[in-house]
């Protein structure tokens, strides 16, 4: 941006832009439209040649050729995680709103610039199909209602990000699957840790077998739930208690760390008497994966312990810990693994990744998938499959006894291709 375009913005149009507001950002990038700015700027090196570099200007894209998003749902995710992470990102912008609460979408609007015309209600949602701003809606509704949604989403020529669990049953996610396809959109499902490179780096260490032969994972998430009278606690609407929810982190990361898909699995549950907040829902399920190359893993979930989110992956030459592993922020890898210098020692490393919002990532992903019609790398099928896997679970439960999986053709069987590692 020259000088002279900063010149025109006022003060608090300039300090939205530096804090990246997307509302800010449109203002700025119209004012570079009408100079027939964009493309990428290059600034002259300040440091001698035996400096590091400081590492050029970010040149975002201009936001009128970013893919536009509805955002359905504006509650906790929406507002604390996603609008604010379309501030980091660099090929999707927020053109619209969906919102039973006018009021509130109105004021939400106005903070990430998002024009009148982009506001909608549950009711008037199917007129999205009149505006062409928007190429896909991201959807951040109860779980319940993620089915409905998609499937009107698809109705109207929208693609769709849907939040995780993808739905309450297979069979749901199967008439999502199938919308999707008789429109010729795309499904992608959030699965924000796919796409954070603590979780990218595991993978790929993992794959590359440099933990010897996966044999083991462990993983717990959970926190305690509040108020007993939210849709979370409501079996309607949730689906589950803290399986589908929380625990759901421990079962796909036990899968797309491996690659494998389980053939057994067996759990039990417990939800404290009297706890006017397990009525419906279970507290709490400890739960095993059995995967045919002999990789168990041994998973907890909980609504009703102080928060826990962490990870351990064992292979025969090595593990690599996470602790916190499903938070939004402050992710960290210990790796241990037989010291080189002293044969009878153990050489634990510690490794911090660059941070970025999870969110950002997964919606530029999307955004990759839709201009260069790709495969998400986290489509329905792979959604449903953890569907699949959670009513074994609750059948295991009921039961008493472990439960048999189809045992799946390939490795990454429900995955497209992974996303660039650039973020
Ligand atoms: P929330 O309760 O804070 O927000 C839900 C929104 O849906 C609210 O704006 C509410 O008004 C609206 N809504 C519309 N119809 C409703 C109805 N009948 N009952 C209740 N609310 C209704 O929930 P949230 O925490 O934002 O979760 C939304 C979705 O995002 C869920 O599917 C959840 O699993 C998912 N989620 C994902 C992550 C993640 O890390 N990826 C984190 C939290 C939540």
């Amino acid at each position: 941006m020259s000088d002279e375009t900063w010149g025109r913005l006022t003060r608090r149009q300039m300090l939205g832009a530096a804090g990246g507001l997307v509302g800010a950002a449109t203002i700025a990038s119209e004012a570079l439209a009408a100079e027939g700015g964009g493309g990428e700027v290059k600034l002259p090196s300040i440091s001698a040649q035996t400096e590091p570099e400081s590492g050029g200007p970010p040149n975002p894209e201009p936001p009128q050729s970013r893919v536009g998003y509805a955002i359905v749902g504006l509650g906790h995710l929406s507002l604390e995680e996603i609008l604010p992470a379309f501030g980091e990102t660099k090929k999707s912008r927020v053109v619209a709103l969906v919102s039973g609460d006018r009021e509130k979408a109105r004021k939400i609007a106005q903070q990430y610039g998002v024009p009148e015309k982009g506001l909608y209600d549950y009711k008037s949602y199917d007129r999205l199909v009149d505006n062409p701003d928007v190429q896909a809606v991201y959807i951040v509704l109860p779980n319940s209602m993620h089915a409905e949604y998609t499937v009107r989403a698809f109705r109207a020529g929208k693609h769709v990000l849907c939040e995780k669990p993808m739905a309450n049953s297979v069979a749901e996610c199967q008439q999502m699957i199938d919308a999707g396809r008789a429109a010729d959109r795309k499904l992608m499902i959030a699965y924000r840790m796919q796409y954070e490179p603590h979780h990218r780096a595991l993978i790929s260490l993992a794959r590359g077998k440099g933990l010897g032969t996966l044999k083991l994972f462990s993983a717990d998430n959970g926190q305690n739930q509040g108020d007993p009278n939210q849709w979370r606690q409501k079996k309607a609407l949730a689906g589950g208690g803290a399986l589908p929810d929380v625990g759901i982190y421990c079962l796909n990361a036990a899968r797309y760390l491996s690659g494998e898909e389980p053939v057994e699995v067996f759990a039990t549950t417990f939800s404290t008497p009297d706890d006017p907040r397990f009525k419906e829902v279970e507290e709490q399920i400890a739960f095993t994966l059995k995967f045919p190359s002999g990789f168990t893993a041994v998973c907890s979930s909980g609504y009703g312990h102080h928060q826990s989110r962490r990870m351990r992956l064992m292979g025969s030459e090595g593990w690599a810990d996470m602790d916190p592993a499903f938070a939004y922020h402050g992710l960290k890898w210990r790796l241990g693994r037989k010291s080189h210098d002293n044969p009878k020692g153990e050489d634990v490393t510690e490794r911090q990744f660059p941070q970025k919002s999870q969110f950002a990532r997964e919606i530029d992903h999307f955004s990759d998938c839709l201009r260069q019609n790709r495969t998400p790398h986290t489509p329905g099928e792979e959604g449903q499959q953890d569907l699949r896997i959670i009513e074994a679970l609750y059948r295991s439960a009921r039961e008493g006894k472990p439960v048999k999986l189809e045992a799946a053709k390939k490795l990454d069987a429900f995955r497209g291709p992974p996303p660039s590692e650039q973020g």
